[in-house]
């Protein structure tokens, strides 16, 4: 049978209670098939329509589902596929309720919060774990421990507690450890509260994890250790680190695996040599690059997580440091400031996914001025279609080409050289309905893709609604675009590159969402080690 492991968060959101989940499981991983549920409290179905200024990135899996982003660290850590089945939403939760009542599985009965709702809720968990063969369930809830939202997971996870016994279940619970400036010390009283804040709900905590500026000091260890009911041993220090990969290794070393071994009465030694020199690179590497990140929300790096992680691993891989510039492209269209100036010490430039139409002129000015002045470049999704849109403009004399993304009652587009996807047409529902998840790319031999690729098929992720129109392909490549990753079976084309250009690449899927630290995504790896190149160069 599985064992559950149940992460909470206290005091306040922004621990990094995703990263600390994803940490605990690296940690377990070596010898036990760990499998992370993640319980988000909103109503939405998934995270698939909600704004990415507000929720983050939208992590996309394999199998097409829409996810919350900590799914991102999971799989980065873990090295694994997740499914959509293991992101409960109370979206989710309350339609099976919904359903189960209409088709009479309540009959008679009153349908409650507790037992219906929390039946349903760890239904799920123990099939998932069935399913799945899992040896340990990573459980992490959502928000912080008195956010009435999440209130069902809790007790959901405390019955399960009860059920299956102290021996199967344990509970860890992520606080804060402030020092504040006049005091000069840690205090261990926010803690002490929301510790409480779980009593109150019945669950009783077996680890601590202290987030601080510095290793928790004996004495506030021992101060928490007594307060909160668990062995000195169990309150582990998760201080400020430079980067995340570093934190299974801090966990390794407070003695987090064998505390979760003892409680759980498991045995598996952590295997993390490869990881520690990898994040060694990361931390002191002997060569630096500088990339551009083009797009509209670079004010929220969390829209953009997984392309900031894929670059981390590459540079690891390349001794190298990837320094970010983030360009928001609004301003480059309404002329306060121009490419060549924003880009003028800059090696490498990405333009990301997107939607709709502000920004995108800024972006296609931008594509310009990496093609023209050979600054390797990666165009990720809409930032293929738009490098198409721009060469289309500017190579093949086709003046008014856009993407039909921009249409609405006044606009029309005259050459439609990006238009919807003929599965998209009758398409009117939002949610899960884009061209979603894993799909196969041929690759076309004798092209740089192969090059990078070394292999005739690859797979990726996909999140889209538009793209290339087949109609412009013959003209586009009469004029030198090849068309190099394309679906094996549909006339949908995945994959661009322009030869004679140092490396000048579009994909309409999302190579950032597979790129882990200890195998980087071949095209992000050749983008920085193209970006070494040109800075070497210029
Ligand atoms: N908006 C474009 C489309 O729907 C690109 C999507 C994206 O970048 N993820 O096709």
């Amino acid at each position: 049978m599985a064992k559950f492991i149940v992460v909470t968060g206290g005091v306040l959101s922004g621990l990094g209670k995703g990263i600390s989940t994803a940490s605990i499981g690296k940690l377990l991983s070596a010898n036990l098939k760990v499998v992370p549920i993640k319980c988000d409290g909103y109503l939405n179905t998934d995270p698939g329509t909600m704004n990415p200024i507000e929720h983050g990135e939208v992590f996309v899996l394999d199998d097409g589902g829409e996810v919350d982003m900590d799914f991102g660290h999971y799989e980065r850590f873990l090295g694994t596929n997740t499914k959509f089945e293991w992101n409960l939403t109370m979206g989710k939760v309350f339609q099976e309720i919904l359903e189960n009542e209409r088709i009479g599985k309540y009959l008679g009965k009153t349908v409650q919060y507790i037992p219906q709702v929390t039946d349903v809720i760890k239904q799920r968990f123990m099939s998932i774990a069935r399913k799945e063969a899992a040896d340990i369930v990573l459980i992490e809830i959502g928000g912080t421990v008195g956010d009435m939202e999440n209130e069902l997971y809790l007790e959901a996870v405390r019955q399960l507690g009860q059920e299956l016994g102290r021996e199967n279940v344990i509970y860890v619970h992520l606080t804060y450890v402030p020092k504040p400036s006049n005091t000069k010390e840690q205090k261990s009283k926010p803690t002490q509260q929301s510790v409480k804040l779980l009593n109150e709900r019945g669950i009783w905590p077996s680890v601590i994890i202290g987030r601080a500026d510095k290793t928790l000091n004996t004495t506030i260890k021992e101060k928490i250790a007594m307060f909160c009911n668990v062995e000195k041993e169990a309150v582990i220090s998760g201080v400020d680190v430079s980067t995340v990969y570093e934190i299974p290794l801090l966990y390794n070393q407070e003695g987090l695996p064998a505390i979760m071994h003892k409680h759980l009465g498991i045995y598996s030694p952590p295997s993390l040599l490869d990881w520690e020199k990898l994040v060694h690179k990361i931390k002191s590497p002997d060569k630096k690059v500088t990339i551009a990140i083009c797009g509209k929300y670079t004010a929220l790096m969390d829209s953009y997580a997984s392309i900031i992680e894929a670059l981390v691993h590459s540079g690891a891989h390349l001794n190298t440091r990837v320094e970010l510039k983030w360009l928001e492209t609004t301003r480059i269209e309404t002329g306060k400031t121009t490419s060549a100036k924003e880009l003028s010490n800059i090696d490498g430039v990405i333009v990301p996914g997107g939607f709709g139409t502000r920004g995108i002129e800024g972006k296609i000015e931008v594509i310009r001025y990496a093609r023209e002045n050979k600054i390797p470049f990666l165009g990720l999704c809409y930032g293929m279609q738009l490098a198409v849109v721009e060469y289309a403009r500017n190579v093949c004399s086709i003046k008014g080409a856009n993407t039909t993304e921009i249409e609405n009652g006044k606009i029309k587009v005259k050459e439609p050289v990006v238009c919807i996807l003929p599965s998209q047409q009758k398409v009117t529902r939002k949610g899960g309905t884009m061209r979603l998840g894993g799909q196969d790319v041929a690759i076309k031999p004798n092209t740089q893709a192969f090059d990078i690729y070394k292999k005739r098929s690859i797979r990726q992720r996909f999140r889209h609604r538009y793209e290339i129109n087949p109609k412009y392909v013959p003209k586009l490549e009469k004029n030198g675009l090849v068309f190099s990753g394309y679906h094996p079976k549909e006339k949908i084309m995945q994959l661009m590159e322009l030869p004679g250009h140092p490396f000048f690449m579009g994909t309409q899927f999302h190579p950032e969402l597979i790129s882990k630290l200890e195998t980087p995504e071949p095209l992000f790896y050749n983008l920085v080690k193209q970006a070494l190149k040109f800075k070497e160069r210029s």
